[in-house]
């Protein structure tokens, strides 16, 4: 093959590619529950009493039922992502900390354009969330979600709503998990106006 052949057919697949991308369905709201499906590797944190990907889920499909009867498109999605687009995407996770209580909330997100969506969901969580905050992006997992790179959304949050190994968070957060939910829910509908 000489020059030009090579360049030829490297052109076209990434026409090809680009058309494939552009062909799939873009959908308002991607809701992933950290950890979902996931047997071995990193199965989220967990302590004697709770595991975090249950929690995920719960939250998850909570916030996506609300979604949904408002007529907002929604498709839930475990860890196993694949090539997909949306408007909003949002990842849900609690922390794990090995030095315990020395976490908290924080958020997470791939670019400035979901930084200042980042910060309204701060306002918000900051009212009601008594305890620790992290600055944005705070852990290499944050920095480097690797479901950014399946999941091509204008505004991508990956959030961690509280440290499940710390006994105080996790007895607070329990039982507030729908509450929680109805503000994620809430939040991303005020968002998605803001996006044609
Ligand atoms: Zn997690």
């Amino acid at each position: 093959m000489n020059i030009q052949r090579i360049f030829l057919f490297f052109t076209l697949l990434i026409i090809a590619l680009w058309v494939m991308f552009f062909s799939l369905k873009k959908v308002d709201v991607i809701i992933q529950a950290g950890h979902e499906g996931l047997h071995s590797g990193n199965t989220g944190a967990q302590t004697k009493l709770y595991r975090e990907v249950d929690w995920n889920v719960k939250v998850a499909n909570r916030v996506a039922e609300i979604l949904r009867k408002r007529g907002i498109s929604v498709v839930r999605m475990g860890a196993n992502t694949h090539l997909s687009r949306a408007k909003i995407a949002i990842a849900i996770h609690f922390d794990g900390s090995k030095r315990i209580c020395h976490s908290g909330a924080s958020v997470g997100y791939p670019n400035n354009n979901s930084k200042a969506f980042a910060q309204r969901w701060k306002r918000v969580y900051k009212k009601y969330f008594p305890f620790k905050w992290h600055k944005d992006n705070f852990t290499p997992a944050l920095r480097h979600y690797y479901g950014y790179y399946w999941i091509r959304a204008d505004r991508f949050l990956l959030l961690e709503l509280g440290e499940i190994t710390c006994a105080k968070q996790a007895k607070w957060l329990k039982p507030r998990l729908d509450k929680i939910a109805q503000m994620i829910a809430d939040t991303i509908r005020k968002e998605l106006w803001t996006i044609k």
